[in-house]
């Protein structure tokens, strides 16, 4: 059965967020041949359009208004519902962002309807769309599908790959005029905490420290190993409670889930909070001084020693094969 899927493509300083790319995949299998439309929402953002389409869209609707320049759930749920409106689809996905796990549960709400949050997986079987999606701080995966009316649903960033990018692709962006009204937050001003690199939800590479890094300067080395693997620097709540680092760098249960090809847990003992947010990553390798520690029970390489002593080693064995 064929569908008409909505996929939204998130920006962010201006440029999409592969998640969406992402999202275009899973909107591919949902829609079963059927069509897969992007949906911008935003200032003046209609020029990047033509690269949703470059990865998979079929075409793409824009909503601009100077009242979407920044996101609001009122703004943008207003501007997505009228799209809703307009194009009357069978399925809409989002990613697994701030944003989509804003704005979707508000959508779908309005709309009495259910939502698939955080898939890491879909697939169609036995004639249904089937996502799989993680339970119990990702220890355990269920598969759910939807029974009854439209079909709304999040994709983890990093899980589902995005197609390859297609510069013959062409396709049509059209533009939807909205009236955006009433809203009830209005964003006067946005000051950004001042990250450096990769964007940690997002990146391929994580370098993370725990309490074992022992200060704010601790971090210096899995910054260079980062920046040579062309990762993130992720961290333990144990580092952040220990102000060695800003919040947002905390991974686990109660920070940001992250799957990424390589995680690196520099100084990390591996309690269970923690391990809600990285164990689905591909590959994992601890550094610890602790044979025991609980970190090397989900590591697939285990190295016993000193931070100090292999992050740098790391890193400049990384740098000879880059040259
Ligand atoms: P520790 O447990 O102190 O471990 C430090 C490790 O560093 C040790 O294993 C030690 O052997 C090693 N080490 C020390 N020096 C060196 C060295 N020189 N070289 C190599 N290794 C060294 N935690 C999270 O991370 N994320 C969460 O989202 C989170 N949410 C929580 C929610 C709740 C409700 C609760 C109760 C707790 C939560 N925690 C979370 C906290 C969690 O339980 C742990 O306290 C925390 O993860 C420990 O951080 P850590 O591993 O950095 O520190």
């Amino acid at each position: 059965m064929s569908r008409k899927v909505l996929v939204l493509g998130e920006i962010r300083d201006g440029q999409l967020r592969n998640v969406s790319f992402e999202a275009i995949a899973a909107g591919k299998i949902v829609a079963e041949g059927g069509e897969v439309i992007g949906v911008l929402l935003g200032e003046s953002v209609s020029a990047l359009g033509a690269e949703l389409i470059q990865y998979g869209a079929d075409r793409v609707v824009v909503v601009e208004n100077e009242k979407l320049k920044q996101y609001t759930s009122d703004g943008y749920a207003q501007a997505l519902l009228a799209v809703i409106d307009q194009e009357k689809p069978e399925a809409l996905v989002f990613g697994h962002t701030a944003l989509g796990k804003d704005l979707s549960p508000k959508v779908a709400a309005k709309l009495s309807s259910g939502l698939i949050s955080d898939a890491t997986a879909v697939e169609i079987a036995g004639g249904n769309v089937v996502f799989t999606r993680p339970i119990y701080s990702g220890k355990a995966f269920e598969k759910k599908i939807v029974t009854d009316g439209l079909i709304f649903a999040t994709v983890r960033p990093n899980n589902i790959a995005p197609l390859e990018k297609d510069e013959s692709r062409t396709g049509e962006v059209s533009s939807l005029s909205v009236e955006i009204k009433d809203l009830r937050t209005i964003i006067k001003d946005v000051i950004r905490k001042a990250t450096e690199g990769v964007d940690l939800s997002e990146a391929k590479v994580v370098v993370a420290g725990g309490r074992g890094v022992k200060s704010a300067e601790g971090f210096e080395p899995l910054k260079e190993l980062a920046a040579v693997l062309g990762g993130a620097v992720g961290a333990s709540r144990g580092a952040c409670d220990a102000e060695y680092c800003d919040y947002s760098l905390q991974i686990g249960q109660t920070g940001k889930v992250v799957t990424p090809d390589l995680y690196i847990a520099c100084g990390i003992s591996g309690a269970i909070q923690h391990l809600a947010g990285m164990s689905n990553s591909k590959v994992i390798v601890a550094i610890n001084k602790d044979p025991e520690a609980n970190i090397f029970k989900v590591a697939d390489y285990g190295i016993v020693g000193d931070l100090f002593e292999v992050v740098p080693m790391l890193t400049e064995e990384f740098k000879k094969l880059k040259v």
